[in-house]
């Protein structure tokens, strides 16, 4: 009996390897599984649930025959696809998740995050996900034709490689102080998230207690797999 947790793929009809690697993964060990759950950034770019390129169908296949043979799918936007709705879910038979979210495990209670809001130095993005988080701003961005929606997209892509390429490595990482008040806050000792695309398990203590947070990588080249069992977490990278 085991729980899978993904995050970071970034699936694009650019990057082909990482949609099929992704389904050889769901039609194999995740048939296997208890559940699967996908931390954000499924997908390199969402612009609304009536755009998904050939890859992204593809994957949203895969997905729809895990969940119809009972294998649970659970997804949390990520600052990519964040505008994933309700007919994704219905095409895919995926839940959404809201983020953060406190999940147990094994008896173990766990904190779920994609982890962008755990990125506080990075005061510039913070105002973008304000933003971009905001209703209103979503019906007016999905108001939009397909193809502006796209050139938006397009460009705030750019934007984003510009600002983490200029950007400190270290800005982009997570704050310390974010990650200890976000486990007091939920009572949780672990916290797991994604995002960062830099995978490990850290021990950290909050309040005297000892705690874990643990990320998940990228997909690019390594298939950052968490596999969570009767025994604990057990961090792992597929190879391709
Ligand atoms: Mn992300």
């Amino acid at each position: 009996m085991t729980v899978l947790f993904i995050s970071d793929l970034h699936i694009d009809a650019g990057r082909p390897a990482i949609a099929g690697q992704f389904l050889s993964f769901l039609s194999q060990e995740a048939a296997h599984a208890d559940a699967l759950y996908i931390l954000g950034d499924l997908f390199e770019s969402w612009i609304g649930d009536d755009d998904p390129d050939p890859a992204q169908t593809a994957a949203i296949a895969g997905i729809r025959s895990l969940t119809s043979h009972g294998v649970p799918c659970f997804v949390m936007h990520g600052n990519r696809d964040f505008l994933l709705a309700a007919e994704f879910c219905r095409m895919s038979g995926a839940d959404l998740l809201p983020d953060p979210l406190l999940i147990t495990l094994y008896g173990e209670t766990v904190l779920l995050m994609h982890g962008d809001a755990l990125c506080t130095d990075d005061t510039a993005y913070q105002r973008l996900r304000t933003t971009v988080r905001d209703a209103d701003w979503q019906r007016r961005f999905l108001a939009l034709s397909v193809a502006s929606r796209r050139a938006l997209a397009g460009a705030a892509r750019a934007g984003s490689q510009a600002h983490t390429a200029a950007i400190d490595y270290a800005i982009t990482d997570v704050n310390t102080d974010s990650v200890v008040s976000a486990l007091r806050g939920a009572g949780a000792a672990t916290l797991l998230h994604g995002h960062t695309h830099r995978p490990a398990i850290h021990a950290l203590e909050v309040d005297g207690r000892p705690c874990t947070r643990i990320v998940l990588g990228d997909w690019y080249d390594q298939g950052s797999v968490l596999r969570w069992d009767q025994h604990g977490p057990h961090l792992t990278s597929l190879t391709r």
